[in-house]
């Protein structure tokens, strides 16, 4: 096998092989853009490493020979005692992590080649400066050194020369610090710095491979849903020098604004500084404009890289990009994060500027961005006037108790904003249980701006007023403890005592009807692509709605008709003594009185549904969950009675009901007496549910509406359940006049009823499968038990990358849905097949369902915009 690539070698189509970073210097190369010379191990070496723990066999010859190759090209040697070539080991995975893993800059320093390196560029100082940088970076990355002790013998370093920022540090005191440095690696390694070149190469090599499974990089996959067998890339790549005094620096730029998607160019720039300096933080960047100020040459130059790149990758690009005293180079590039505006309103002008079409343009947005475009803003109006104002880096509306540190946000079981003066990858799992992000400094590519967008949670960074110390921060008077409630817009930047309320946001306005397009941009890119995106998809969308007012607001986001209709709601309330007196009757004719009253409650119920619904089907399921849940608690009810007892009152009535609720106790209440089973036993019941909807569509039509009820029967496992069910609904249908036809069909949620679908397809129209239930009695454990107890250890464990009530379990339950669906086909094959339960609107589980041939998706209101755009992107 081939393990290493030059980076004239490979394209931005081989990400697979080597990684993003190595993928997209290549095509950098390619393009003619001036991108320092290297190579990239790939991705395969890495996964083999990881799985052997040993180095792969020929990897070394390998890289030793691109290694001469490289040498050959720049005229120099790695580490020379004269004039040394540096590298730097770079890790970059297919999916971007940005800072989850490692990177080793400055390889190829040593006692000997740091003098070469200041003879052969005439600036000692930036030689010992990159050296002490190669000891941190090396020792921390390669060596588990703590970050901690460098960070405080730097500082050390600064106070004794009465400097504040490392660029006041001279030569001397930077040579001091390297030796400071070398003392901490030898205390915490027990051996001397290495001083072979080749030997640092190899071990930061193979401690990039190791960053794979790096705490904090697995925590983001799992965030991220990037699958944790993947490996990483390595890039060895020849040093730039961003350090080299005043003309040059290093810097970060966005060809659009990645917050709102608007036009022009972003980004900053810190002179005299390397590598991570500008994302850390550490100094004050300036804008790209100051950059065009004091270097107009590279800036012009930068211009045409970024518009060269845009042009070619057609959409949003991030770079690295470093300045060596006038000369320009780029150090990485990829399609940038973005918020969810912005990658809507990117895809649209993209359109506009006739760069992509508008199949292109959904493939670029997400459902899971479009949820997030649909939660509630601040009421500006209701807002007190803001403690400080940062920068908006990404948006949102965020209310939750300060904390200041991630292991106190990671525990907390309440809405916590994480507030730290600038975050690191440590704090990723604070950042991820935060409902928000506060930080102090830092600007649009900090660590905790990238990091924020990228999983879409609300952050406000760099807003320099508040003052951040271990429990509080300050801001002008005003003391903020842990604990405190603090409001963060990450629209706006700014940041608000105590909670401001919140207010739709302008995305569910415009699908509730109450804005219309032509006012905000992102309104009108949602418009334009979800207009689209109904042209293209194959899937119905269906809203599970079991109210008017939801079925109402279900079709305002674009369902076309109603998947599930839960009828249970409809025994709650003051109907409850109704089913009580259903349940205790114990004469035929203390039951069919009971049921003659719910009748006409029901009938009322239908009605108004098939109304709001007119000319669209509604799908409605026949009572589905156990009795005694209609009933009170058994512990309530023994304490009621055994009051009154005490009192020596009669027990009467509520005697009576602990007696039927003790009769009616079960251990398993899921696995119990519920769905087609309590139509079988309860006579009566189902005639009575059936008799509302026939004569409520009856009268709609009577009325001159165009009702389409369906009626659907759940937890069915045999065919002779549904049967039976099936003759008794037939029965009553027949019996009242004007009618339309009304199919029937059943929920496909018991594992055999997935098996045997072929049976139960001869007495079903429909099916329906509820995925919830599949799932439980698929996997056999009930989600209300299981999902605090232990799925957690499940996702570290790897048993799943994801909760299977979240997103489908494509391989086992999935198996029995596709099952269910050939075989229901095979002896049915106009049957109608959809799914209704959270997972019909789970972008992931969408593009399953729309690839097992499904007909529609069903799901709450809300996530029906979400399904439509999925649905679609599915179809491409
Ligand atoms: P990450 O994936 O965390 O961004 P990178 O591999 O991009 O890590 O490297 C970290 C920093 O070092 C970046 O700012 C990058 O531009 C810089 N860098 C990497 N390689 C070189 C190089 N050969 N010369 C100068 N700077 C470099
Ligand atoms: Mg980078
Ligand atoms: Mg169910």
């Amino acid at each position: 096998t081939k393990y290493v690539y030059d980076f004239t070698d490979g394209n931005k189509d081989l990400k697979d092989l080597l990684g993003g970073k190595g993928a997209n210097l290549a095509e950098m190369t390619r393009l003619g853009l001036p991108v320092p010379p290297g190579f990239t191990i790939t991705t395969e070496a890495c996964r083999a490493y990881l799985r052997t723990g040993a180095d792969p066999d020929g990897l070394w010859d390998e890289v030793g020979q691109h290694l001469r190759r490289l040498e050959l090209h720049m005229g120099r040697e790695l580490g020379s005692p004269t004039d040394p070539l540096l590298v730097s080991v770079r890790s970059g995975a297919k999916f971007s992590m940005p800072g989850m893993m490692e990177t080793v800059l400055d390889i190829g320093l040593t006692d000997a080649s740091v003098e070469g390196l200041a003879a052969h560029t005439g600036d000692e100082r930036f030689a010992w400066d990159s050296y002490r940088r190669l000891i941190q970076m090396f020792g921390k990355t390669v060596c588990d050194v703590p970050g901690e002790a460098f960070a405080q013998a730097l500082e050390e370093c600064k106070a004794v020369h009465g400097v504040t920022a490392d660029t006041g540090l001279d030569a001397t005191a930077l040579r001091d610090l390297v030796e400071t440095y070398k003392k901490v690696f030898h205390d915490h390694t027990g051996r001397e710095f290495p001083q072979a070149p080749h030997e640092q190469l190899l071990l930061a090599v193979r401690a990039v491979f190791r960053s794979w499974n790096a705490e904090r990089a697995a925590v983001y996959r799992r965030q991220e849903r990037i699958p944790a067998d993947l490996g990483t890339a390595v890039n060895v790549m020849a040093m730039v020098y961003g350090n080299l005094g005043e003309g040059s620096g290093t810097g970060v730029a966005f060809t659009r604004d990645p917050a709102t998607g608007a036009r022009g160019v972003y980004g900053d720039y810190l002179e005299n500084a390397q590598g991570e300096d500008v994302v850390a933080g550490i100094r004050n960047t300036m804008s790209l404009s100051d950059l065009a100020a004091i270097d107009r040459r590279s800036f012009d130059e930068l211009m045409r890289v970024m518009s060269t790149l845009e042009g070619h990758y057609r959409d949003l690009c991030d770079i690295e990009f470093t300045i060596e005293r006038g000369k320009l180079w780029m150090l990485q590039t990829r399609v940038g994060k973005r918020t969810p505006a912005a990658a809507f309103v990117i895809a649209a002008q993209l359109v506009d500027e006739g760069v992509i079409d508008l199949d292109e343009a959904l493939r670029r947005v997400t459902g899971k961005q479009l949820a997030t475009l649909m939660f509630p803003a601040f009421d500006t109006a209701a807002a007190p006037a803001p403690i400080a104002t940062g920068v908006p880096a990404s948006p949102g509306a965020a209310v939750g108790k300060a904390v200041f540190d991630a292991a106190t946000a990671a525990a907390a079981t309440e809405p916590v904003i994480l507030v730290r003066r600038e975050t690191n990858p440590d704090d990723l799992p604070g950042m991820v249980a935060a409902a928000g992000i506060l930080t102090g400094r830092g600007g649009k590519t900090s660590h905790a701006a990238v990091v924020a967008r990228g999983m879409g949670r609300t952050c406000v960074c760099g807003a320099e007023a508040i003052d951040v110390g271990e429990h509080a921060f300050t801001v002008g008077d005003t003391v903020v403890r842990e604990g405190d409630v603090i409001s963060v817009d990450g629209t706006s930047g700014r940041v608000y005592l105590g909670a401001v309320p919140v207010r739709p946001s302008p995305v569910v306005r415009y699908f509730e009807g109450e804005l219309q397009p032509g006012h905000d941009r992102v309104v009108d890119a949602v418009h334009r692509l979800l207009a689209h995106a109904d042209s293209v998809r194959r899937l119905e969308v269906h809203a599970n709605a079991d109210t008017p007012v939801d079925a109402v607001r279900a079709q305002r986001f674009g369902a076309e008709g109603i998947g599930l209709c839960r009828t249970e709601h409809m025994f709650l309330g003051e109907r409850r003594a109704l089913v009580e007196r259903l349940i205790l009757a114990t004469t035929d004719a203390e039951r069919d009185a009971a049921l003659d009253e719910l009748l006409p409650l029901q009938r009322e119920d239908f009605a108004h549904i098939l109304w709001a619904m007119d000319g669209r089907p509604v799908t409605i399921r026949l009572i589905d969950p156990p009795l005694h849940e209609f009933l009170p608690s058994l512990e309530e009810l023994a304490v009621t009675v055994a009051r009154a007892q005490e009192r020596g009152e009669q027990p009467g009535r509520d005697a009576e009901l602990l007696a039927a609720v003790r009769r009616m106790h079960e251990s398993n209440p899921m696995l119990g007496l519920r769905g087609v089973r309590l139509g079988l036993v309860l006579p009566g019941l189902v005639a009575m549910q059936v008799r509302a909807v026939a004569e409520a569509a009856a009268a709609v039509r009577a009325n001159g509406g165009d009702p389409h009820p369906e009626i659907m029967v759940p937890l069915v496992g045999a065919v002779q359940e549904l049967e039976i069910t099936r003759a008794e609904i037939e029965r009553v249908l027949s019996t009242v006049e004007g009618v339309p036809n009304v199919r029937v069909g059943t929920m496909i949620e018991v594992p055999r009823a997935a098996m045997t679908a072929g049976e139960i397809a001869g007495a079903a129209e429909f099916f329906s499968f509820g995925t919830n239930d599949l799932t439980q009695l698929g996997w056999g454990f009930s989600r209300d038990d299981v999902e605090g107890a232990f799925f957690s250890r499940y996702l570290e464990l790897g048993v799943f990358g994801v909760s299977p009530f979240e997103s489908i379990d494509r391989t086992g339950i999935g198996r029995l849905i596709t099952t269910a669906v050939n075989e229901g086909r095979a002896a049915r094959p106009d049957l109608t097949i959809g799914v209704c339960g959270e997972h019909g609107g789970d972008p992931d589980s969408v593009h399953f369902f729309h690839a097992a041939g499904l007909d529609y998706v069903s799901c709450s209101p809300y996530r029906v915009p979400v399904a439509r755009l999925e649905a679609a992107r599915a179809a491409l």
